[in-house]
This record gives C-alpha cells, structure tokens and sequence, in this order.
C-alpha cells in the first residue's frame, strides 16, 4: 500500500469546471439521476453531490451501447465531450456526449417513490418515511444545503467576533429549566433528564472565554403534534459576557441574521434559485415592548384571553404589522413578563414585574427566545427562592454566580424554525431531515 498523502486526486470533474474543457474528454462520477430514452439517442441525467449534469447518448459519439445495466439510481463513472447546450434562455450551459459508462453500483429495487421529477409528489408523511430516498431528489436536499448555509454562517460570523465554539452535555442530572417537557432517562438507575437546552453550561463558560456558541441537538417532551414544534431540535445558542445593555444580544442577533442571509446569496445560489427562496433583506431590525404589542393585538384581534404571552394568530399578526410599518421581515419583541421568563433572566430595575429579555419573529413566528441573565449570586439565590426553587438542587450552577460572573446574556434561535420560514413551508418537518415527533422516530 502507498503511504497516505491525504491529498486525494479529484477523478470526477465538476460542472464548474466544464467551461474550461469543452470539446476535451472529462470523467464524471455520480447516481444516474433520470434516463429519457428517445429511441435513438437518449438523455442521461447524472445527479452529482449538488449538481445534475446532463449527458447524451447516441451511437454516434462512440463505440459504447447503451444497454439495460443503466439503471435510474445506479452508480456510474462517465466518460465523455463537453459541450455547450442549447438553452432556451439563451444562458450557458454544458452537457457531455457519453463516450463510456462504467456501473460502479447496481440498485437491488426500483424506489418507492419518484424521486427524478422537479419535485417529490406524495404526501408529507410519505416523503418522511423515505427519508433516505426522498433526500436525493433536487428539492429536497437543497432544503439542507440552505440549512448548511444558516448553520455555516451563525458560525462564521460568531467566530469573526471572538465566540468560542463549545459543546456542552445533553445528558443531565438536574433537568435545566424543568417543566413537563423534559424528558426523563434511566441512566444506570439514576433519573437523568435530556438536555432542553445548553443554557445552564453556555452560563457557566461565559466567565471562561466570555463570549460562547454552540450548534447542538436539544431535546423537548411536546406532547402535542404542531406544525413548529419537534422533539428534538438544532438550538443555535450563544451566550456573551460583560455587555452594556441586552440590547447588545439583540444587536449580535442582526449582525449574524445580517451575515447569514449575505452568506447564502452569495454561496447557495444554485439551491436558492431552485427553491426560489425569498431572502429577506436585513438593514436593521425594528423592536417593541411586549406591553405595546399586546395592546395592539387585543385590539385588532378578537378573543384574546393570554395577557401574559402571545397565540400564534398573535405572532402572526404582529409579523404583518412589522412588514407593513417597517417593511421588515423580523421584528425584536422586548421586555417580557417576569412570571413568564424562566429563573434565570433578568429583571429590570425600573420595573421588575418585566424582564430585560426578548423575542425574536420572523415573518410572524417566533425563532428566538433571549435576554440578559442574572449575574449576582445573592440574586439569583433569591429569585430561586422567590419562585419556590431550592438552590441547593442548582449548586454547580450557582457556582458560575458564586465564584463571579460578569454581566452577561444570549440566546437560542431554532435553526428548523428559521428554515421553514426563510423557505416558506406550513411545517417545521419539511425542513428536518428527519424529524423526531410524537408519532415519529424512524427513520
Ligand atoms: P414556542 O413558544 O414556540 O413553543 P419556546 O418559547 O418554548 O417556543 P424557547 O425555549 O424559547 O422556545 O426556544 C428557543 C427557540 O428554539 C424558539 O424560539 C424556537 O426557534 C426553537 N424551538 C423551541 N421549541 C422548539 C421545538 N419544540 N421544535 C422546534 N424548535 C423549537
Ligand atoms: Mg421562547
């Protein structure tokens, strides 16, 4: 055996490439995607890890005959010319005069659902319970690949401004914010709990390397089967140190909403252009008091019964409201309830029956939840107290407040939920590769 380099030869040319080998001989590697026979000559479109390239067959461009081994799904090398294509639309485009196929795979069954058509035809839950296949078809998997996109710049765009990118446990002792969604787990006959969120660690860190983030599954024991909620989800989480004003997590927030969206105009065209994703133009993002923005809701709206948080046809609402006064797609909603924000967020001084935390909407649905968080170790002792929590039961955690903490704050932006709404889908499983529900572990 030769000695690893870890330089691998690239044996397949990628279409990017095509412009600089036309009438040259290239090789492809890639599933054959779809096959259009036209009796004499046929099409052979051959998917690639994020292209369809599409090559010709006729018995004129060499010896090799087209037989029954070329299969929808197979694995093949291709060799063949490059070409310029005619388009209707007069843009330049390559296909390739099969010179040579070689099967590196044969498929053992046809698949269960078209998957060679622009779009997957079926049923939502059908299209879920193929997974596996489904994935391959165009739509589908650039759905992910925008979702790379997100997860690609949170990360870029954090690290440029000092984070630190962290992992923390998502088997747990204590459950974090308790609750009745968590869920519970034997764990060698103790009752752990599955992290909800990387909250209490993210807290714990900040005096370590002041400003963390972390990209990670976290787990929620949804009872209920809802478009927007999944039992496990990607929590994009930060969590900074020695800020001035919340407000700074706010402004944080914009720069990598900023960042993200400038990141897939710039580097996921082909799938944007596929999906024909509408992304929002960010220059800033408007903010108002959760006090103001119920007192337009009971206004405008009927049967209003929650004063101390928002129904969904309330985001919705708000989300419009936002769009048509500001012409924003997002829209910081601040100053939450004390009674409900969980123990650890700060209360603010003018008017403690309020906290210094906020939401994040977009396009009407909330994507994040954050805010300022309790620094001083006497007050957060108290406010456990005050809420009927025994501090002894949080003792690592209060140790971030006890040996000294700064002022600090973060937060928790769901990437599925930014997906379906950045791509436009009614559920949150269309942007999952696969979900986890009430009714679903598999596949
Ligand atoms: P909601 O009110 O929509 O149920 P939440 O306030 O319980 O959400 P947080 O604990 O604030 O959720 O979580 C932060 C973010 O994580 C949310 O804004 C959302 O983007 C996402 N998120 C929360 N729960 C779920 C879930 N069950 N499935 C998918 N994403 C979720
Ligand atoms: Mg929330």
């Amino acid at each position: 055996m030769e000695d690893m380099t870890g330089v691998i030869p690239c044996t397949s040319t990628p279409y990017s490439e095509f412009k600089n080998h036309i009438g040259e001989e290239v090789t492809i590697k890639g599933a054959i995607h779809n096959i259009r026979d036209m009796s004499d000559f046929a099409f052979i479109i051959v998917r690639t890890a994020r292209e369809l390239i599409q090559c010709v067959y006729s018995p004129d461009f060499s010896d090799y005959r087209l037989d029954d081994k070329v299969v929808e799904q197979c694995s093949a090398k291709i060799r063949g010319k490059v070409v310029k294509s005619e388009t209707r639309d007069g843009s330049e485009r390559y296909e390739l005069q099969i010179h040579d196929i070689e099967i590196l795979s044969t498929p053992a069954a046809i698949p269960p659902v078209v998957i060679s058509k622009k779009q997957i035809n079926c049923d939502l839950s059908v299209n879920l319970d193929y997974r596996p296949v489904t994935l391959r078809n165009p739509k589908e998997r650039a759905i992910f690949k925008i979702q790379e996109g997100i997860q690609r710049g949170f990360r870029e765009y954090l690290m440029s401004q000092g984070f630190t990118e962290v992992h923390t446990p998502k088997i747990n002792y204590a459950g974090a914010e308790g609750g009745t969604n968590v869920f519970k787990l034997d764990y060698f006959g103790k009752q752990v709990y599955l992290a909800q969120s990387p909250q209490l660690y993210k807290q714990a860190l900040v005096p370590v390397y002041e400003r963390v983030f972390e990209i990670a599954p976290v787990f929620r024991a949804e009872h209920h089967d809802t478009s927007r909620h999944l039992n496990e989800y990607i929590s994009m989480d930060f969590e900074m140190g020695f800020i001035e004003s919340f407000t700074d997590i706010m402004n944080m927030e914009t720069g990598v909403l900023k960042y993200i969206m400038e990141l897939l105009k710039k580097e996921y065209e082909p799938e944007i252009e596929l999906l024909k994703v509408d992304v929002p133009e960010i220059k800033s993002i408007p903010c108002i008091r959760f006090k103001d923005a119920k007192e337009m809701c009971v206004k405008k709206l009927k049967n209003i019964t929650d004063m101390k948080d928002f129904e969904p046809e309330e985001e919705a609402f708000l989300g419009k409201w936002a769009k048509q006064q500001y012409n924003s797609d997002f829209l910081f909603v601040t100053h939450y309830l004390s009674k409900k924000r969980p123990f650890y967020t700060m209360d603010d001084p003018e008017d403690p029956e309020v906290t210094l935390s906020f939401d994040l909407l977009f396009r009407g649905i909330e994507i994040t939840s954050g805010g300022q968080r309790v620094h001083d170790y006497n007050m957060q002792v108290e406010k456990m107290k005050r809420l009927g929590m025994n501090p002894d039961e949080f003792e690592t955690y209060l140790m971030l407040h006890k040996y000294g903490a700064p002022p600090h704050g973060g937060l928790g932006l769901g990437l599925e939920r930014l997906t379906m709404h950045l791509l436009g889908f009614k559920n949150v499983r269309n942007a999952t590769m696969f979900p986890r529900d009430i009714n679903r572990v598999t596949p």
